[in-house]
This record gives structure tokens, sequence and C-alpha cells, in this order.
């Protein structure tokens, strides 16, 4: 089994290492695992949000918007260009990844009229199943819920009918990190004359995406996970290029406006993706997202995604080591090519153990209903002595039956 004085020699050679000054830690001794859940704050979003409120804000007023108005196109592009592989103009940063996922799957219903079938995976992101449930309310449509965490190409072959207008899934499963194929499901959805709708929340920031090269159609996904964007930071949206001008948003708002200053009283949606704003974005927070998605753009995903696979799988060989043992089994693919950037644990004693872990061993990680403890990896700032004391911090409370002090029953946000 690796040893500690190993994974300081993995840090030492870790070509990413330096990247984790560039975030701000507060605590040291604090080993944070959540990167999955709110990524660190980087020391420039701090700079940047300061400059925002006293300059732009606190000097300029309303002389900032100019400036501000290019922020959901510019920022998008860098996410969409540097870090999705998409082509410029074709994302655009807005509102919620639910409310995204809302305009963008009602949209694609309309354009594939009579087709009335979504489909998506029962393992999804709950927020995703409301969302798209009242998608098809609104629209007359359905939703059919694949199995399989995720599900696999060959089960979404078998249900491509001529009847489904859109699919509909998480690139990285929320709660056990398994990775869909992107590539095939969407070649699959495309033949089917289907259109794709990727969630790509847990993905965008630290697993390779290739919009273009894959023909995906939409996607939607959060900036605060693993692209640092600070908390409720406005989420991303992507619609291809040639599909913009043939989608219509279900919220027709100013900034969706082909002239917005001209203040006609009639709607007439922009050209490109630009379409799908509504109204005033949140212009403080939206600012912050241009640092953390600078930071994952420089450092490259490819970079990045190896260090991911690398301390995964150093976590993976010491929980069968020290954790198997002690009545956790692993919830997430050991098939490194098969998941995304955290790992699940499953445990019956799940609730308890992450409160110990949180409040007396100073290592943070979640909980997901109903027996999952998730240590998440973020790459720019998780180093890979990180790890290896999370792992033993984490043999050593449950062995000790540290958890046996907290309540059973979950309480709080988790
Ligand atoms: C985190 C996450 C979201 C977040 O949705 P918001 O509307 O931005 O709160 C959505 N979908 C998935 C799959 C997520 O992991």
């Amino acid at each position: 089994v690796i040893s500690r004085e190993d994974a300081l020699r993995l840090d030492e050679d870790d070509p990413l290492a330096a990247y984790r000054e560039r975030f701000v830690i507060s605590d040291p001794a604090i080993i944070y695992m959540n990167g999955n859940s709110l990524g660190r704050m980087p020391v420039a979003a701090a700079e940047r949000v300061r400059e925002v409120t006293s300059l732009e804000w606190g000097s300029r007023l309303a002389g900032s918007w100019p400036h501000w108005i290019e922020l959901p196109s510019r920022i998008g592009d860098l996410i969409g260009v540097d870090i999705l592989g998409a082509r410029p103009g074709e994302v655009v940063v807005s509102d919620s990844t639910s409310v995204n996922l809302y305009k963008l799957a009602s949209a694609a219903l309309q354009l594939t009229a009579p087709r009335s079938v979504i489909l998506t995976e029962a393992a999804n992101f709950p927020s995703d199943l409301y969302v798209l449930d009242g998608v098809a309310r609104a629209a007359g449509a359905r939703v059919r819920r694949l199995a399989g965490d995720p599900p696999d190409a060959g089960s979404l072959a078998a249900t491509l009918g001529a009847d489904v207008a859109l699919v509909c899934f998480s690139h990285v499963n929320y709660r056990s990190a398994g990775l869909a194929d992107l590539a095939a499901m969407t070649t699959l959805a495309r033949d089917a004359g289907a259109l794709t709708l990727w969630d790509l929340s847990h993905s965008a920031g630290v697993v390779p995406v290739e919009l273009e090269a894959c023909g995906v159609d939409l996607a939607v996904g959060c900036t605060y996970k693993y692209l640092s964007g600070g908390p409720g930071s406005p989420a991303f949206l992507y619609a291809r290029r040639g599909l913009q001008d043939r989608l219509l948003s279900p919220i027709s708002g100013w900034f969706g406006h082909r002239d917005q200053f001209g203040f006609s009283s009639e709607f007439e949606p922009a050209d490109g993706v630009g379409r799908f704003m509504v109204g005033t974005p949140p212009i403080v927070s939206l600012a912050a997202v241009e640092c953390g998605a600078r930071l994952v753009a420089d450092a490259g995903i490819a970079a990045i995604r190896a260090k991911s696979v690398a301390i995964t799988e150093l976590m993976i060989g010491l929980f069968d080591q020290w954790l198997a043992p002690l009545g956790f089994a692993l919830a997430s693919p050991r098939d490194p090519a098969r998941r995304g950037s955290h790992l699940a644990f499953r445990h019956p004693a799940a609730w308890p153990i992450s409160r110990t872990l949180v409040e007396r061993c100073g290592v943070v990680v979640d909980f997901r209903e109903p027996d999952v403890v998730r240590f998440g990896i973020g790459p720019l700032y998780t180093r890979f002595v990180d790890a290896w004391d999370a792992m033993d911090r984490t043999r050593t409370a449950v062995a000790d039956g540290m958890h046996l002090e907290f309540a059973a029953e979950r309480s709080g946000v988790t």
C-alpha cells in the first residue's frame, strides 16, 4: 500500500502543484474534499469582486454597463472554447442550471414536435428530473427514465424510437460519479432523429468534453463546482451553432432581444445563443466566474484530468486496504475511464461518518441519500497527500467508533 511519503513525492512531481497557491486556503489543517459541490475560491476572484464593487459599481456605476453587458458571452466563450470544445458564440453564462435546462429542453421539444418523449435517467440529479417533468407537463409531452447509473449506450439504443424528441442525461452522475459515454450516446440519439441535451455540471472543468467534435446539440452546467465560480454563480448554456436560430426560449426577456435597447414592445429573438438570456445578470457573481474558468483554461483539461484520475486511483487503492474491511463499499466505477472526479463510498452509517469527518477530523466531505459519503477532488488544489490523509483519518475515525457519538438521522444542509 502506498505510504504517506510516496504521496508527498507525487506532490513534488505534480506539474499542477503551483496552482494550489492561486486559491484561498485559510486553514491548511482542513482537508477540503467538497470541490465537486462548491469549488475553492480563487485568490483572483476576491480581487475581482473588490474591483467590481469598488471601482465599477462604487465609482462608475451605470457607466460600467458597456463592459458588463459583454460578460455573459465573453465568459461563455472562455468556458465554451477553452474548456468544453465548443466554437465561439455557442455558450453564454446566464441564470441557474435548472433554469437553463428548462429553457433548452422546452425549445428542443418545440423544435422536434410532434415527437413528444424526453428520455432521461432515473439516477439523474433530482432538479433535472423535476425540471424535465415540468417541461413535459407544459408541453403535453412525456418523460421516460432509463435505469442504469449511468445508462449505457445499449440501453439507450433499445429505447430510442421515432417518438423521442430529446435525450437528456448528466455527463457525470452527481452521486456515483459514473461517467456516461457522451460521444456514443450523442451519435445514437442523432441517428434516431432526437436532440441531445447534456448536463455537464460535474464534468465542466475536470473531465474532457468535446461538444463540437461529438456533435452535441445542447448542454448546460453550473460554474460553482470544478470551475470555482462561487456560491450561486450563474450557470452556462450551450446551443450548437447550426441549431441556434431555430430554437426559441420559453422565456422571452429583454436580454434575449435582437435590439435590447430599441425598447420595442414586441419581442424579436437575438441571433445566436444570446436569445436564451432573459434578464439582468448578477454582475458581481458573474464577473467572478471568469477567474476560476481562467485557471482551468490555463492549466488545461488534459493535465487536470490526469491528476484527477491519479488521485482517485490512489484513494481506491487505500479504500480496498483500509475501508472495505470496515464495512464500506465503493459506489463509484473502478474503471477510471468510467468515472468523474469524486468517489462515492457507501456505508450503513454514512450520515454519522460524514458528520464525524467534518466536525471532528477536519475532512470536509458530504453525504448523499441514502448511504453515500462523497470525496471530491479539485485537481487544482487537492494534493495527493490530502487524499492520503483523508483516507487515513476516515479509517481511524471509523475503526475507533468516533461516529457512534453522532445521531444516526440526517439533518440540515448536506
Ligand atoms: C449541481 C448540479 C445542478 C445545479 O443546479 P442549479 O440550478 O444551478 O442549482 C444541476 N444539475 C446537476 C447535474 C448538478 O450536479
